[in-house]
């Protein structure tokens, strides 16, 4: 049986002032919640305040992003070892956006994962085809693609310390929510390419899904055997929507 997670990508988001609040309502309800796993991935700048206010609770804390280096001359970047001194559990690698936005290759989230295991943490590795890709029928060959490099790169062990989030690009930010049966579907072929490698991996790794997620949708979407939890964009800013979404699962 897999616990569920949720875990909320609060993206670029937030001041000082209001990401403590969100950090406190979202302590404040989670204490009835048992049975879920819950955490918070914050920009880097909030890691110090989610570090203090979280500590000894049961909610996690999380980046949404790693250098692929240890330490040395990458300007403006952040080493898994930082992060993990700060605190955190999770980190979010590959999402969609880096990968669109900022280049980010199979490669680099290949190189991303390790850094992140080898310091102690989680990776959330993000998995999402586009709509483009989708209508013309390469989802598919999309996902294996991504899931493959990464086994070819770091090995089908590494999916032991590892958390997936199955992100339809077209359902991120837009409102269109994949439904329970099109992200079910994904998410058993996920898991069934790693059983191929590995029956006992593929059984226990979470797959979250994730492209707006809400208090609406959730429950339906979480009670589909191969949906583990989920990753939160928008609703996860607000802390009555992010924690409706934990008591869901
Ligand atoms: C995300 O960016 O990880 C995400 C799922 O966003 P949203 O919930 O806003 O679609």
């Amino acid at each position: 049986m897999r616990q569920p997670l949720i875990a909320g990508n609060w993206k670029m988001n937030g001041t000082r002032a209001s990401a403590e609040s969100l950090i406190q309502g979202v302590l404040k309800g989670s204490s009835g919640i048992a049975k879920t796993d819950i955490a918070v991935c914050v920009p880097f700048v909030f890691l110090e305040l989610g570090q203090r206010m979280l500590s000894g609770s049961p909610v996690r804390l999380g980046a949404q992003n790693v250098c692929t280096e240890a330490s040395g001359a990458y300007t403006g970047e952040t080493s898994a070892g930082m992060l993990n001194e700060f605190g955190c559990r999770y980190v979010i690698c590959g999402h969609s956006e880096r990968r669109e936005y900022y280049g980010e290759t199979d490669a680099i989230v290949a190189k991303k994962l390790t850094m992140v295991a080898s310091a102690g943490m989680t990776p959330i590795l993000c998995v999402g085809e586009t709509l483009e890709q989708r209508e013309q029928g390469f989802m598919e060959t999309v996902i294996a693609s991504q899931i493959d490099a990464i086994i070819g790169a770091n090995g089908i062990e590494s999916f032991g310390q590892i958390e997936i989030a199955y992100e339809p690009v077209w359902a991120i930010g837009t409102g269109k929510t994949a439904t329970p049966e099109q992200a079910q579907d994904v998410h058993a072929f996920i898991r069934a390419r790693i059983a191929e490698h590995d029956a006992a991996i593929a059984e226990k790794v979470r797959v979250l899904y994730g492209g707006s997620m809400k208090p609406s949708n959730a429950a339906e979407l979480l009670a589909m055997a191969d949906i583990d939890g989920g990753l939160i964009g928008g609703a996860s800013l607000v802390a009555e929507d992010f924690l409706a979404i934990c008591q869901a699962g």
